[in-house]
């Protein structure tokens, strides 16, 4: 597609090529008035949590493989610092747009506050489409957007990490580059990076780990063993690919996967390794293409209405609506992704008794491993893996033990109770500062 763009024009500003269908900033919105409104805030508080501290738009012209200039359009937003640093991803899709950032910067600061890890919520994103790029491209893009978001990032303020179609060679030029303008060594400027540059051991499988933990401690609150559970996973990327094999390795069966590219299910458990190993060989990392003894090709979308016990959606936000909740089956739904569920498709799926671990809480891994590695950047001083997925396991627990409880005691959903758990603290933060000046 974007060499076909390229042949139109000396320089042209990429666009989404159609507008999601949810706006995920409104969904985010809305659920901290319904939050705020349960936790008893004054209306001026809600609508100080509901904006973001900073936005920044930056235009990144970059030289494309055949000596033309192309203008990609790329944001960085930092929702709080109340709690501390700003700290999110950075995101590469066509549909990314400046309300997806905003929200997605959001639910960072409450997900950060649920963990009770010492950041504050930020999210980056650049319109395009990473499989259109070369590698030479990519990287220009990523140096040059650096450059751009340089004033706002930085160890002590705003610490990316990697979102979708974005990962530890993308943080490496983010690193080298502020390095390199900064003229010192900047390892604490971004995480997600390879361990040869100052990654942490274990990052790049925290989120899936800390998605399959959350996965096994609702299973056995709800009196269910993770042997012989059902899973459907949606999304084969960082996430979904980490978390349905470490299920398929604790011993559910892992019966469906998706990625953007096609859906395969297999009734007797899909073989979860012959797979990951799949789709790192194949282009873009893409299941397409794959076959396998029983196992069936199905349309995308019957991924997520599978018989399964658990569902774990670890694509994009929006995909559980309210034109597919009432046909889920699963049980169980289990948020790798970021705003997978809309609010009607909650209250849906809480009115059929579906249990929903909400995403800032199933998905946290991520970010509690992006802070040790954080933290053993500043200290120079690292840690095995071992260390670090024993201190994540602890993390995930506690934040899904206080969630439990806390929705227990007020009657809420899991999602409503992390919410409030989550903004409650940062409330606290905001009112023990005071508002300056
Ligand atoms: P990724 O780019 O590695 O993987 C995304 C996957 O989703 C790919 O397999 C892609 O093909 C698939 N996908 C896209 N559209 C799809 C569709 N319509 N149907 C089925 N599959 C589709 O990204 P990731 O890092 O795994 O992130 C996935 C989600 O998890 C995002 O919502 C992201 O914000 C969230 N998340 C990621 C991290 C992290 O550490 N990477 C942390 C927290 C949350």
């Amino acid at each position: 597609m974007s060499r076909q763009i390229q042949g139109q024009a000396q320089s042209v500003t990429e666009r989404a090529p159609s507008p999601p269908q949810v706006n995920a900033y409104e969904m985010f919105q809305a659920q901290v008035d319904l939050v705020g409104g349960r936790l008893g805030l004054p209306d001026d508080l809600v609508d100080l949590l509901k904006r973001p501290e900073r936005v920044l738009e930056v235009s990144i012209p970059v030289r494309m493989d055949d000596g033309r200039i192309r203008v990609f359009q790329g944001y960085r937003v930092q929702h709080s610092s109340a709690r501390g640093p700003c700290k999110g991803g950075i995101r590469y899709h066509p549909q990314v747009t400046v309300d997806e950032v905003k929200a997605l910067a959001g639910w960072m600061t409450w997900k950060c506050a649920v963990v009770d890890i010492p950041f504050g919520g930020a999210k980056g994103g650049i319109i395009c489409d990473p499989m259109c790029l070369s590698v030479g491209e990519l990287e220009r893009l990523t140096r040059r957007y650096t450059a751009m978001i340089l004033p706002l990032i930085g160890p002590r303020h705003d610490i990316p990490a990697p979102d979708v179609n974005t990962g530890a060679r993308e943080m490496n030029w983010l690193m080298d580059t502020a390095s390199a303008l900064r003229g010192e060594p900047m390892q604490a400027v971004v995480t997600g990076k390879d361990i040869a540059l100052g990654g942490a051991r274990g990052r790049r499988e925290a989120t899936g780990r800390g998605v399959a933990i959350i996965t096994q401690e609702i299973l056995e609150r709800l009196g269910r063993k993770v042997q012989g559970t059902t899973v459907a996973v949606q999304g084969f990327g960082n996430v979904g690919s980490v978390a349905a094999l470490l299920l398929h390795q604790a011993g559910a069966r892992v019966v469906g996967v998706s990625d953007v590219s096609g859906a395969f299910y297999c009734e007797q458990g899909l073989d979860i390794p012959e797979l990951v190993e799949y789709a790192q060989h194949s282009p873009h990392r893409l299941l397409a293409g794959y076959s396998a003894p029983g196992v069936q090709e199905i349309p995308k979308e019957e991924l997520l209405t599978l018989d399964v016990d658990v569902l774990i959606p670890a694509a994009l936000e929006g995909q559980i609506t309210e034109q597919n909740a009432g046909r889920i089956r699963a049980r169980i739904v289990v948020e790798g992704a970021n705003g997978p569920t809309t609010p009607e498709a909650d209250v849906i799926l809480e009115e059929r008794g579906v249990t929903v671990v909400p995403d800032i809480l199933a998905n946290a891994g991520g970010v509690v491993v992006s802070y040790f590695e954080w933290v053993q950047n500043l200290q120079c001083f690292y840690w095995d893996e071992e260390e670090t997925n024993a201190r994540l396991a602890r993390v995930m627990r506690r934040a899904f033990q206080e969630v439990w409880d806390y929705a227990r005691h007020r009657e809420a959903s899991l999602r409503i109770a992390a919410l409030m758990l989550g903004i409650e603290r940062v409330v606290q933060a905001i009112r023990l500062r005071g508002i300056f000046p």
